[in-house]
C-alpha cells in the first residue's frame, strides 16, 4: 500500500516509532510475558508506569511541585463536567471565554452547575481572540475557563491572559505539547501593587491573620506598604505558595499578634526571599488547571490528561461523582477505579517519544515551520485560497481553509478527492464551518507537510 499522510483533527496521527514500540510490547508489558491489556492496575508495574507518565509530563511542561498531575476518564468532555463540578463551590459563578464550538460546549455544561458569565459577546463566527481590554471579567469568578486551541475554528491564544489572580483554566485538548507553557506564570508586580498582591491572596483563601501580617511587613519591608492594615480573614490549612524576589535581603521580624488564639498553630511556609537587580516581585500560579484530552497530541482517546493546582482541590460540589472528583483521584494517585490504562500507556510512550524528540522546544519549532509552509501557501495563492482567522490567532495545529471567495464547495470536494487519491486523508473541514483543515500535529512530520503544500500548488495551478 502507498504511503498515507494523515491530517486527520483527532484521533490523529501517531508517531510510527511508538507504534513500532507497542507492537513488540503488545503482548509482554515490562517483561511481564502478558499484555497490559490483561494486567491488574493494581501491579506493582502498572504503579510504577503510573508514576513515569507523571513525571515525563512534570518534567516537559516542567510542572511545579504543587500541582498534581492526574488521569481521568471521560475524555476532553468528561472535563467540561469536572471543571464546574470541583471549581464551582467557591462563588457559584465562572467566566467562559468562548472562542469557539468547545469552550462553547465547555460553558454549556458548566451551566448545570452555576452561574456562567460569558467573558466575550455572543457570536456564531469565531475567527479570533479578542483584546484583553475588551473582555467582560468578573472579579468574583470561581475561575476562568479558556480553550487555548479551538480545533474546529483553528483559533490559538498566543498569549496567556491575566485573569487578576482568578484561578485559569485551560483546555488544551488540541496544542498540549506543541510549545511551552509557563504553568507558573511568572508576574512582576510594581511596589505599588502591594494590595493587589493581598487581594489575590485574599481571593484565593491563601491567607490565615498571621500569613497576612507577614507578608504585609514583608511587602513593608521592600514597598514601603502600609503594615498597620491586616485584615482578619478565615484561617486555612491551604499551604500559602508564592515565591518573592526582593532587593532587600534581610528577613524582617515577623510580628506577633497577642490576644488572638487563632494564630496559635499557623505555620508559613515555603517562603523564598533573595535580593535582585530587577526589584520585588512576586511569581503567582496563574495557571489553575489545565487539562487535556489525550487523542491528538497525547496518545488515544478516552483519557484526559489534568495539572491542577493543589489548593484548589477539596471544594468539589457535594453532587460532584467520585469518579469526576480531583481530590479523590488525586488521593488515590489516578487508580480510585480501573484506570483507562491502555490509554494511559499509550500517552506515556507518547511523551517519552516528544521528550526523546527535543521536548516541547522541539516540538514548537517544528510547529511553527509547518504551519508557516501551510499559511505561506494561502497566502501566496493570490485569494485562490483563504483563512478566516486572524493572524495572531491562527492555530499553528488545525488550519483551516476555504477554496475560492466566495467559497466554492464543489472545487473543494474536487480537492479532497483529488489528495485522496494521493493518500492525503482526513482534510474535510468540521461539519459546523465546512472547507478543508489540515490538522498538523506533533506526529505530522514537515516532510508530509510538504507534500500537502506541493498537492495545493498544483491544485490551484490546474483549477485557478
Ligand atoms: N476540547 C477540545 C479543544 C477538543 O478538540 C475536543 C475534541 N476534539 C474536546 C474538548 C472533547 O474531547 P473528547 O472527544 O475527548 O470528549
Amino acid at each position: 500500500m502507498s504511503k498515507i499522510y494523515n491530517f486527520g483533527a483527532g484521533p490523529a496521527k501517531m508517531p510510527e516509532e511508538v507504534y513500532e514500540i507497542m507492537r513488540k510490547e503488545l503482548t509482554n508489558f515490562d517483561g511481564s510475558g502478558i499484555s497490559l491489556l490483561e494486567t491488574s492496575h493494581r501491579t506493582k508495574a502498572y504503579m510504577q508506569f503510573n508514576t513515569e507518565v507523571q513525571n515525563v509530563v512534570r518534567r516537559l511542561l516542567d510542572v511545579p511541585a504543587n500541582y498534581k498531575i492526574l488521569f481521568m476518564a471521560g475524555g476532553g468532555t468528561g472535563e467540561f463536567a469536572a471543571v464546574p463540578l470541583n471549581l464551582m463551590s467557591r462563588t457559584g459563578t465562572a467566566d467562559y471565554v468562548v472562542t469557539g464550538d468547545w469552550s462553547a460546549k465547555a460553558a454549556k455544561e458548566a451551566k448545570k452547575y452555576g452561574k456562567v458569565n460569558m467573558v466575550l459577546p455572543p457570536t456564531d463566527r469565531y475567527v479570533g481572540i479578542p483584546d484583553q481590554s475588551e473582555w467582560n471579567l468578573d472579579p468574583n469568578a470561581s475561575y476562568v475557563h479558556i480553550c487555548t486551541n479551538e480545533t474546529i475554528h483553528g483559533v490559538e491564544f498566543d498569549f496567556i491572559p491575566d485573569t487578576k489572580g482568578v484561578p485559569l483554566v485551560a483546555d488544551m485538548s488540541s496544542n498540549i505539547m506543541s510549545k511551552k507553557v509557563d504553568v507558573s506564570k511568572e508576574v512582576g508586580l510594581a511596589s505599588t501593587a502591594a494590595d493587589e498582591i493581598i487581594l489575590w491572596h485574599r481571593r484565593m483563601g491563601h491567607l490565615g491573620v498571621r500569613n497576612l501580617m507577614l507578608l504585609k511587613n514583608k511587602m513593608a519591608d521592600g514597598l514601603r506598604a502600609p503594615v498597620n492594615q491586616a485584615v482578619p480573614l478565615p484561617l486555612t490549612d491551604v499551604t500559602v505558595e508564592y515565591d518573592r524576589v526582593s532587593t532587600h535581603h534581610e528577613e524582617p521580624e515577623i510580628p506577633e499578634e497577642p490576644g488572638n488564639p487563632a494564630l496559635e498553630n499557623v505555620e508559613v511556609e515555603d517562603e523564598v526571599w533573595e535580593s535582585s537587580d530587577e526589584g520585588m516581585k512576586q511569581i503567582l500560579r496563574m495557571f489553575g488547571v489545565i487539562y487535556a484530552g489525550a487523542q491528538k497530541n497525547i496518545g488515544t482517546a478516552g483519557v484526559c490528561l489534568v495539572i491542577v493546582r493543589e489548593d484548589l482541590l477539596n471544594q468539589a460540589l457535594p453532587i460532584c461523582p467520585s469518579l469526576f472528583d480531583w481530590t479523590a483521584n488525586a488521593k488515590a494517585d489516578s487508580i480510585l477505579n480501573t484506570p483507562p490504562m491502555f490509554a494511559i500507556y499509550v500517552m506515556g510512550r507518547v511523551l517519552q517519544w516528544v521528550e526523546r524528540n527535543g521536548g516541547v522546544e522541539g516540538m514548537a519549532k517544528l510547529a511553527a515551520k509547518k504551519a508557516s509552509l501551510v499559511y505561506g501557501a494561502v497566502e501566496e495563492s493570490n485569494g485562490f485560497y483563504s483563512v478566516p482567522v486572524a493572524k495572531n490567532a491562527r492555530s499553528k495545529m488545525n488550519v483551516p481553509f476555504r477554496i475560492g471567495s466566495p467559497p466554492n464547495e464543489d472545487l473543494e470536494k474536487e480537492f479532497l478527492k483529488g489528495a485522496e487519491a494521493l493518500g492525503l486523508i482526513q482534510l474535510k473541514g468540521h461539519r459546523n464551518v465546512g472547507g478543508i483543515r489540515a490538522s498538523i500535529y506533533n506526529a505530522v512530520s514537515v516532510e508530509e507537510v510538504e507534500t500537502l503544500v506541493k498537492y495545493m500548488k498544483d491544485f490551484q495551478n490546474k483549477y485557478a
